[in-house]
């Protein structure tokens, strides 16, 4: 059984249908990523098993049970965390209070501390910046918090929406260092992601979707390597055209 299945899902904003029938499927430990241009329907997948969009139609089986339409609180509680597009951290509370307001499943205090120690060491650098204020954060180290909060919910399955988004170069390889240690804590990800280079280089798998249906799926390399793909939906240069491919 996987971790999380998909079946014939569909979602729709009003009268624009959004997914058309997608099929997926996660096993546990994997990281895997969501590829596909913009508009294709990768955030829309992640609302939707997250409970902040019912679908409307089609299935969603999270470690067996299904789990379509339950609201956004339930979903969390059965164990999987989204940490969305834009690092919605709160600006005026400091890293630490950030981190120990975000989870769900403990109350004790020092339960809660024990959490944070674990995210600090995670996030080596977030603890240099445990009493700074939210709002004074750049965007990596926002994004690092983002991150943090999501796993203090102790999640079986994190999703990631973007999380590259609008971070330079330098930053954005730290981030991806540290959810190919997320898994480490063997919690399992799926990932949505424009720069498809870097999310295929730590995948296990990957799917491709174009306008609310599934393209292809596969392997990282044979991804990477599928010329039609790159072309059209990687945003990548046809092999031929790039100078020393990965
Ligand atoms: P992006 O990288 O641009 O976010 P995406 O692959 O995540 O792309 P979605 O955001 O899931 O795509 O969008 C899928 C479709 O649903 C698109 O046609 C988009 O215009 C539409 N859509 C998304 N959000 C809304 C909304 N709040 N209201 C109406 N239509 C929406």
């Amino acid at each position: 059984m996987s971790l999380l299945e998909l079946s014939g899902l569909t979602a729709a904003y009003g009268a624009v249908a959004a997914l058309s029938g997608l099929d997926l499927a996660v096993e546990e430990g994997e990281i895997v990523t969501l590829l596909g241009a913009n508009g294709a329907g990768k955030s829309t997948t992640l609302r939707c098993i997250s409970g902040l969009l019912p679908p409307t139609g089609g299935e969603i089986r999270f470690a067996g049970a299904a789990i379509a339409g339950l609201s956004a609180e339930r979903v969390v509680r059965l164990g999987i965390a989204h940490v969305p597009e834009g690092r919605r951290i709160f600006p005026r509370m400091t890293v630490r209070e950030n981190l120990l307001g975000a989870s769900n499943r403990r109350s004790a205090r020092a339960a809660l501390a024990r959490d944070a120690e674990e995210m600090f060491a995670l996030f080596p650098d977030l603890e240099r910046f445990a009493d700074t204020l939210g709002w004074m954060l750049s965007g990596g180290q926002q994004q690092m918090v983002a991150l943090a909060r999501g796993l203090m919910a102790r999640p079986r399955l994190l999703l990631l929406d973007e999380p590259s988004l609008g971070l330079a170069p330098l930053i954005v390889q730290q981030v991806f260092r540290i959810i190919a240690r997320i898994r480490e804590t063997r919690t399992t990800v799926l990932l949505v992601e424009q720069n498809a280079r870097l999310a295929l280089a730590i995948a296990d798998r990957g799917y491709v979707l174009e306008t609310g249906r599934l393209v292809v799926a596969g392997k990282p390399d044979a991804l990477w390597n599928n010329e039609d793909v790159r072309a059209a939906y990687l945003g990548g240069k046809r092999l031929s055209e790039e100078s020393g491919a990965r």
